[in-house]
């Protein structure tokens, strides 16, 4: 595979790139959708975290922003080829099976703090006109996990450049990232808890409530998938913040419906 790669054309590695992103985001979002929406509540396992109606076209916006990610994570795949045609980066030669696991999690963990140093700068009075149309899905869906603004997505498709001037990581490792990221993106946009039994603060794979908080909230809780950069930098929400605005508008839209 790793001749393969380094043999193709540009315009193979931009298929390429396309078909994964679109395979994944289809795959795992359609997955998502049968676990939480229908086998899950059907054997009484964990619960949906925000039960206020979806938007309007909703799911509509979310494919079509999506749609677009997809075309710009699947073509910029010519990026880190790039770097590996220029010589400017390299990938590992016969690695074993335990540089393959160290080397993605360490990717895991670069990844959150290059994800929360964006989500954070998205924030910003200046950038956030580009994450707002992330932030129309104030009731997550598994469909909203590339639904972004074609700048956001470009900040967060980079990931993968920096990693690769700094160490020949093989190329298992690096097509992981794709893979667990959309996995931990659509656990966090599930609106499912998957672990109703687990303490908020103390379980660490809470993805699910504290990424819908911050759709809920708007703000805080920057993290991906980890609580880890927000206890350092003091940004995490407490669980029972959404609580109060959730309950107004359940009770205003049952008042308009009476
Ligand atoms: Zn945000
Ligand atoms: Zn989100």
């Amino acid at each position: 595979m790793r001749e393969l790669i380094l043999n193709s054309q540009w315009y193979e590695i931009m298929l390429l790139g396309l078909v994964f992103f679109a395979s994944l985001y289809v795959g795992v979002g359609a997955l998502n959708w049968v676990l939480s929406r229908f086998l899950l509540p059907a054997i009484g396992y964990g619960h949906i975290l925000d039960p206020r109606p979806l938007a309007r076209g909703q799911l509509r916006r979310e494919w079509l922003l999506s749609a677009s990610s997809i075309f710009i994570f699947g073509t910029g795949m010519i990026f880190p080829w790039g770097l590996l045609q220029l010589g400017w980066a390299r990938l590992a030669i016969a690695p074993s099976n335990w540089q393959i696991a160290v080397e993605i999690f360490l990717l895991v963990i670069w990844n959150e703090i290059h994800f929360y140093c964006t989500h954070w700068l998205l924030h910003t009075r200046w950038l956030k006109r580009f994450h707002l149309p992330h932030h129309r899905s104030i009731v997550t869906t598994p469909w909203a996990s590339y639904s972004f603004h074609p700048l956001e997505a470009i900040m967060l498709g980079n990931v993968i450049l920096l990693p690769m001037l700094v160490h020949d990581f093989s190329l298992d490792a690096l097509a992981a990232v794709p893979v667990f990221s959309i996995i931990f993106n659509n656990i966090g946009h599930s609106n499912y808890d998957f672990l109703p039994d687990a303490h908020h603060d103390r379980w660490w794979l809470n993805g699910a409530r504290r990424h819908h908080l911050h759709h809920a909230c708007y703000t805080g809780n920057f993290g991906f998938m980890f609580p880890f950069m927000d206890r350092l930098f003091g940004t995490a929400l407490p669980p029972d913040a959404a609580q109060a605005r959730i309950k107004r508008d359940l009770a205003g839209s049952a008042r308009d419906a009476a």
